[in-house]
C-alpha cells in the first residue's frame, strides 16, 4: 500500500474499521441500519461503542466528544475523557452505548429563537450514524444532531437528515412507478468548492477589522487589484504551496477527499474543493475542512480567511454546491448519458429541477442570504441575487423541441477538437461552453448552485434543494401512480413543467443589467439582501413546503428566521462598534499625529522667513482636516443611529441597521480611505490592502 493510501482516513472509524473490529453480526446490523434508515438497537450500540473506544484510544485520544452543529452556522464538542475511577484508586477507560447514543449539553447558550427558555435548558445530541466519528485533537469525535428538550431540531443536520429522507421516500415513489426494480434508495450527493484567502497572520493580527468581523472595514485600493488576470490559476508561492501540501494530509487523515487546489481570481485567494459525497457526509466534511484549514494557517503563520467579502473591490469567496441525485445502485438522476434526447427518465427529471428553481428559487436564495454575502451577490464577481438555471446549447435545444413539438428529433453532437498541431491530440468538445455567471448551471451530470457564502454550512442550501425537489417528485408520484399509461404520462409531465417553468432558464450573462430587467419582465424574485431575502422563510409557501415532507415544524420555521435577524443585526452591530473604536483609538490619532508634523513644518518653514513655498503643507492641511472632521461627524452619527435601534422589535431593528448602519460604515470608511492616500504611511496604523493582498511570498 502506498503512503498515501495508509494515511487517508487513517483518523476516520470508518467503513473498513468497522469491519475489522466488530463481530460480523454488529457490523451486518449497523450495516443494516445505515443503509436502510433503520434505528439502532442498544446492545448494538453498546458493541459499536466498545470497538470504536478501543480504536480511538490507539489513536491516542483520551475523551471523546458529540460534535454537533448548532445554527452558529460553526460545530460545537464538550469533551468527556474515557476515565472511571476504581475503588483502589485507580481509572479504567469506558464508553458505552448510551454514552455514543445520546448527550445531554445545556441548549440555552445556543441560539434557538424563542425555541428554549433558559430555565428549561436541557438538549439532547443523538449520534448520526451515517456519517463517521473521526479523531482530532485527541478526541473521539462523533457526529450528532441536536435538539430541544421538546425535540426541535436546534441545528443543520437534523434538518438535513429529515431532508434526505423524504427525498428518498419521494423519489422512490417515483423510481417504483417508472418500474425501477432494482434501486432501494434515492440519495442526495454534494461536492461543495471552497474558496478561501490566505494572509500573513501578523498582518492579520494587527487589523482589529479582521480580527472581531472577519473583513477590512477599511483599506484604500492597491495600485494593483485583480484586473490583470494573473492570479487565477497561477503557479503557488512557497509559502502557500507549504500550505496547501499539509492541508491535503490533514484532509486525508481525516478521511476528506481533497482533490483540487489552485489559486483563485483575487491576489491571496485560492480554493479548495475534495470529491462529493452524500449531502450529510459532504456537509459535516466541510464544516471540518474549515475547521481543519484554519488550524493548519495558523501553523504556518497565516490567517485563513473564510468571510464572503475580505476585501473591497476584488473577488470575494463563495462555496459551489454541486449537487446531484442518484441511487444506491448507482444511478445518477442528471445524468444525460450519451443519447439526452432519448433519455426519458433525465428529461423528466431535467424538468422536475427546472420546475423546483423556478417555483423555489426565492426559498433557495434564502439559503444563500448572510451578511457577508451581500457584499458579494450582485457584485461583479458572484451570480446576482435572481436565480436562474443555466443549461447550455445543447439541453437548451432539447427543451425547446419538446417545447415547439412534443417531441425531440434532431440533437446537436459533440465535436472533434482538432487544434492544428500534428503532435497535440484531438478530444471530443463538451456539449456546452461553462457559464460563470450562472447561479445554478447545469454542468455534465450534476447542477452547480453558486450563491452559497464561503463561510457558512452547505446544510441550509441541501436541505432547501432535497425538499423541494421532493415536493415536485411527490408531485410527479401522484400522476404516475394514478395513470393507466406511464410512459405517455412521463411525456405528459416533462411537457408540462417545462411549458409552465422555462421562464426561470436562462443561458446568458447574469451579471449584465439587461438581465436584470429581463429577470424583472419574467417576474423572477430579487431580493438583494439578506434581510428581503429571508422573508420567505416564514411564508406559507415555505410552511407547507416544509412541514408536508417533515422537515421543519412552523415553530422551527419562526425560530430559524428569528436566528437569521439576530445573527444579521449582531453582525452588523459588530461591524459597527469596531469600525467606531478603529476610527475613534487608531484612525484618529494617528491622523492628528501626522497633521501636527506637517503643521510642525508649516511653523518651521515660516519661521526662516525665507521666500520658501508652504502650499503643499496648507492643501495637505486643510484636505485632512476636512476629511477627519467629516469622518468625527460620521463616527458620532452611527453611534447615535445604534442607540436610536436599541429597543426595536427584532424586523424593524433589522430594517435599520440594513439602511442606516449598513450605509453609514460605507460612508465613514469613504473619508478614511481617502485619508489612508493622504497620510504618510509611517503614521497609519494599518496594514494596507498591499501588504495584505500581496504580503506573502
Ligand atoms: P470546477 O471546474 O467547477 O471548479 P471542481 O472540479 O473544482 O469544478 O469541483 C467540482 C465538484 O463537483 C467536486 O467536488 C466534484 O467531486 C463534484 N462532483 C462531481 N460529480 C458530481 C456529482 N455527480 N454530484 C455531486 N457532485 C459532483
Ligand atoms: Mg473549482
Amino acid at each position: 500500500m502506498s503512503e498515501l493510501s495508509k494515511i487517508f482516513g487513517s483518523k476516520v472509524f470508518n467503513d473498513a474499521v468497522m469491519r475489522e473490529r466488530l463481530p460480523k453480526t454488529a457490523y451486518q446490523a449497523l450495516k443494516n441500519t445505515i443503509e436502510n434508515n433503520l434505528s439502532l438497537n442498544k446492545e448494538i450500540a453498546e458493541v459499536v461503542a466498545s470497538a470504536m473506544k478501543d480504536w480511538a484510544i490507539e489513536q491516542g485520544a483520551t475523551h471523546y466528544s458529540h460534535w454537533f452543529q448548532p445554527m452558529t452556522g460553526l460545530t460545537a464538542e464538550k469533551h468527556d475523557s474515557f476515565i472511571s475511577p476504581t475503588s483502589d484508586g485507580r481509572v479504567i477507560l469506558e464508553f458505552s452505548g448510551k454514552e455514543l447514543i445520546k448527550g445531554e449539553p445545556d441548549a440555552s447558550s445556543f441560539p434557538n429563537g424563542g425555541i428554549r427558555a433558559t430555565f428549561e435548558a436541557r438538549g439532547y445530541t443523538a449520534w448520526d450514524c451515517t456519517s463517521p466519528a473521526f479523531v482530532k485533537n485527541d478526541t473521539l469525535c462523533i457526529p450528532t444532531a441536536f435538539c430541544s428538550y421538546t425535540g426541535e431540531a436546534l441545528d443543520k443536520k437534523t434538518p438535513l437528515l429529515r431532508s434526505m429522507d423524504a427525498l428518498n421516500k419521494q423519489g422512490m415513489r417515483v423510481l417504483k412507478a417508472l418500474g425501477n426494480t432494482t434501486s432501494k434508495k434515492v440519495i442526495p450527493f454534494v461536492g461543495p468548492e471552497q474558496e478561501y484567502f490566505l494572509i500573513d497572520n501578523e498582518v492579520y493580527k494587527a487589523r482589529q477589522d479582521l480580527i472581531f468581523t472577519g473583513r477590512t472595514l477599511f483599506g484604500a485600493k492597491p495600485p494593483k487589484g485583480q484586473e490583470m488576470e494573473d492570479q487565477y490559476y497561477a503557479s503557488i508561492k512557497t509559502r502557500v504551496m507549504a500550505y496547501m501540501k499539509d492541508l491535503d494530509f490533514e484532509l486525508w487523515r481525516l478521511g476528506i477527499p481533497a482533490k483540487t487546489r489552485h489559486n483563485e481570481a483575487a491576489p491571496s485567494q485560492h480554493e479548495v474543493a475534495p470529491i462529493y459525497n452524500t449531502s450529510n457526509v459532504a456537509t459535516d466534511q466541510n464544516q471540518l475542512l474549515m475547521e481543519t484549514m484554519k488550524n493548519v494557517a495558523a501553523r504556518h503563520g497565516f490567517a485563513c480567511l473564510l468571510h464572503e467579502k475580505p476585501f473591497a473591490g476584488v473577488n470575494g469567496s463563495g462555496k459551489h454546491n454541486n449537487w446531484s441525485v442518484g441511487t444506491d445502485d448507482g444511478i445518477n438522476l442528471f445524468s444525460p448519458g450519451r443519447e439526452p434526447h432519448k433519455n426519458e427518465l433525465f428529461l423528466l427529471m431535467l424538468a422536475c429541477v427546472i420546475k423546483t428553481i423556478d417555483v423555489y428559487g426565492d426559498i433557495l436564495r434564502a439559503s444563500a442570504a448572510n451578511p457577508g454575502n451581500d457584499h458579494r451577490l450582485g457584485a461583479n464577481e458572484a451570480p446576482p441575487a435572481i436565480i436562474s438555471i443555466f443549461l447550455g446549447e445543447q439541453l437548451t435545444s432539447i427543451v425547446e423541441q419538446i417545447l415547439e413539438r412534443g417531441e425531440v428529433t434532431d440533437c446537436a453532437q459533440s465535436a472533434r477538437m482538432q487544434l492544428g498541431a500534428s503532435t497535440l491530440p484531438s478530444f471530443r468538445k463538451d456539449l456546452s461552453d461553462r457559464n460563470r455567471t450562472s447561479p445554478f448551471a447545469f454542468t455534465g451530470n450534476k447542477f452547480e448552485f453558486r450563491m452559497v457564502g464561503s463561510s457558512v454550512s452547505i446544510a441550509d442550501a441541501n436541505f432547501i434543494l432535497n425538499t423541494a425537489f421532493a415536493e415536485i417528485l411527490s408531485e410527479v408520484a401522484d400522476r404516475l401512480e394514478a395513470s393507466k399509461d406511464v410512459k405517455c404520462e412521463v411525456k405528459a409531465i416533462t411537457h408540462d413543467f417545462l411549458k409552465d417553468h422555462s421562464r426561470i432558464i436562462f443561458n446568458g450573462d447574469n451579471y449584465t443589467e439587461e438581465w436584470v430587467k429581463e429577470a424583472e419582465r419574467r417576474g423572477l424574485p430579487n431580493a438583494r439582501n439578506m434581510v428581503d431575502a429571508v422573508k420567505v422563510i416564514t411564508t406559507p409557501k415555505s410552511i407547507d413546503l416544509f412541514t408536508k415532507h417533515g422537515v421543519f415544524t412552523e415553530r422551527e420555521l419562526h425560530s430559524r428566521y428569528e436566528i437569521l435577524l439576530e445573527n444579521y443585526i449582531k453582525t452588523i452591530h459588530i461591524e459597527a462598534t469596531t469600525a467606531i473604536a478603529m476610527v475613534r483609538r487608531e484612525i484618529i490619532p494617528a491622523v492628528i499625529r501626522f497633521t501636527t508634523e506637517v503643521a510642525t513644518s508649516y511653523n518651521e518653514i515660516k519661521a526662516t522667513g525665507l521666500p520658501l513655498s508652504t502650499s503643499t503643507q496648507e492643501e495637505l492641511l486643510s484636505q485632512i482636516s476636512s476629511l477627519l472632521a467629516s469622518a468625527n461627524e460620521k463616527v458620532n452619527s452611527l453611534e447615535a443611529a445604534l442607540a436610536k435601534l436599541d429597543g426595536q422589535d427584532i424586523e424593524a431593528k433589522a430594517e435599520g441597521y440594513r439602511d442606516s448602519v449598513f450605509a453609514m460604515l460605507n460612508q465613514l470608511r469613504n473619508d478614511v480611505d481617502k485619508l489612508e492616500t493622504l497620510v504618510d504611511k509611517e503614521f497609519w496604523p494599518l496594514p494596507t490592502y498591499a501588504e495584505m493582498l500581496f504580503g506573502v511570498d
